[in-house]
């Protein structure tokens, strides 16, 4: 593979002589846009094998397959070529700007999976990782196997856009009719369930293969388990160590976020919820050790009663909290070493969704942790009502900073497994100021407005449940269950 070379496929059916202006015209221009560039013309056998074969022949970084009679013009192919080269997706589907066919892609879509490609139009673009993999995986032997890689595409967690091309004529001739696209679904979903594609990644938290992609953020891919209902990205940050746990330390003063923006007051009166809870468990002068320490508004509530530690990476936290006489240290859980004895209780608020590995960081808190000791965490629950209900809207704030979103079974399970017995989990209500409140709830129906109206008369801050959940588990002092025998057999997150 060399970079910047475009490697282009040739579907065969077509004479070389009728290719000739065809590649004339793509040759011009691509040379005139400064890339470099290959044909590689498919053998006139059938189109999926003779496609798969030009494919390991291909040489360049980017693979396009063109349409025989190029109804586009030739710049199309360049924005195809440039959204792969930028590297803001892996692959590229070409789609006729009013080829609309609600039916077929409605049942398409719910076989399959949502982004489809053109019926008419051939021109899809790949980056050459992305073709080796999805196409040299597909099985059907004609023009359907477009069909077979949108499927894989997504099964192997590859970034998908579509392309809306104009200047197409109306009435092009399909590739395939719509029964043949029905039944190549149906054969696709049973080469799946017959395991005869190569197998996806596997899930983070329960290490199961049947991962999808469910939303695709700028950037990056939310992937979701169907066995355990998290929620993780495809890509993970490469360098954790200096990845601050809520906020990036800019140079000039960060503009408050919605999600932070609730009062001081408010903060300060959901740690104090959270200690509460916590208090009846713990023995007096317990040592407490808190991961993610934020504004400090927890560390600040138990420093008066209990032995308190935080640690937290981003080092302007870090240096606040000391400034207010906390003891809290610039430390990843990984690195951080307790110099002091074991804790009573380790407590983590939406922190352990930021952590790349929960079996390694479940197994670190463990060790930091008195046989017998608390561990208290909050996280989003991904089979909660509210999740559920705000998961579309909120996708690309949940993953801000978050890398893998639990449901309420899996963390069980995993708890489980990491050799801490289950004490309680509910939902973790919160405070919310009723600026915050009427932020969230807009302005503009009618129902916002009573909202709005509701609000004025109730109490400020007020306790509302956030579509997380809490929950409390003590250490236990048996072996527990060997899950990183299990990691070192099979990797989860390398492709
Ligand atoms: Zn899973």
């Amino acid at each position: 593979m060399s970079s910047g070379m475009v490697s282009l496929v040739l579907p065969s059916g077509r004479s070389r002589a009728a290719w000739e202006a065809t590649r004339a015209a793509i040759a011009d221009y691509l040379r005139l846009a400064g890339f470099e560039h290959e044909f590689i013309a498919c053998s006139s056998d059938e189109f999926g094998p003779s496609l798969r074969r030009a494919v390991l022949d291909a040489r360049g970084s980017v693979i396009l397959i063109l349409d025989p009679d190029l109804p586009y013009p030739t710049s199309t192919i360049g924005d195809a070529v440039a959204m792969i080269e930028s590297g803001v997706t892996d692959i590229v589907f070409a789609v006729r700007s009013g080829g609309r066919e609600p039916f077929l892609s409605f049942c398409l879509r719910h076989l399959l999976v949502p982004i489809l490609p053109d019926r008419a139009l051939q021109l899809k673009a790949f980056s050459s990782a992305a073709a080796r993999l999805v196409l040299g995986e597909t099985r059907l032997a004609d023009s359907r196997c477009a069909l077979e890689a949108a499927f894989l595409a997504n099964k192997y967690g590859f970034r998908v856009e579509q392309l809306a091309v104009d200047g197409v004529p109306p009435e092009l001739p399909r590739s395939y009719g719509r029964l043949a696209a029905l039944g190549a679904s149906l054969r696709i979903r049973w080469h799946e369930r017959n395991n005869q594609y190569r197998p996806g990644r596997r899930c983070p938290v329960c290490f199961s293969t049947e991962v999808w992609s469910s939303a695709q953020l700028s950037g990056n891919i939310v992937r979701a388990c169907s066995r355990c209902k998290c929620r993780f990205l495809a890509r993970f940050v490469e360098d954790d160590d200096t990845h601050p746990v809520r906020r990036v330390l800019k140079a000039h003063a960060p503009a408050l976020e919605v999600e932070e923006s609730h009062s001081a007051t408010a903060r300060e009166r959901t740690s104090l919820r959270r200690l509460a809870g916590l208090r009846p468990q713990l023995p007096a002068r317990a040592r407490i050790l808190e991961v993610g320490v934020r504004d400090g508004s927890f560390a600040t509530a138990a420093s008066r009663e209990y032995e308190y530690v935080g640690i937290d990476p981003a080092s302007s936290v870090v240096r606040a909290a000391r400034a207010r006489e906390l003891e809290v240290y610039c430390a990843t859980l990984a690195n951080f070493v307790n110099i002091g004895p074991a804790f009573d209780a380790v407590v983590l608020f939406h922190v352990l969704e930021n952590m790349p590995d929960p079996h390694d960081s479940l197994a670190r808190i463990k060790d930091l942790l008195k046989p017998g000791g608390l561990l208290l965490l909050t996280a989003f629950d991904t089979e909660g009502i509210v999740y559920l209900s705000t998961e579309r809207k909120r996708m690309a704030r949940n993953f801000r900073t978050h890398l893998i979103l639990y449901s309420r079974s899996a963390l069980i399970e995993l708890l489980e497994r990491s050799g801490f017995e289950l004490i309680s989990i509910g939902p973790d209500l919160e405070y919310r100021d009723r600026k915050f409140l009427r932020h969230q709830a807009g302005r503009s129906s009618l129902f916002a407005m009573l909202i709005q109206a509701g609000l004025s008369i109730l109490p400020d801050p007020l306790l509302v449940g956030s579509g997380s959940m809490r929950i409390v588990a003590r250490r236990r002092s048996g072996p527990t269950g060997n899950v990183r025998a299990i990691r070192s057999v099979e990797p989860t997150h390398a492709r």
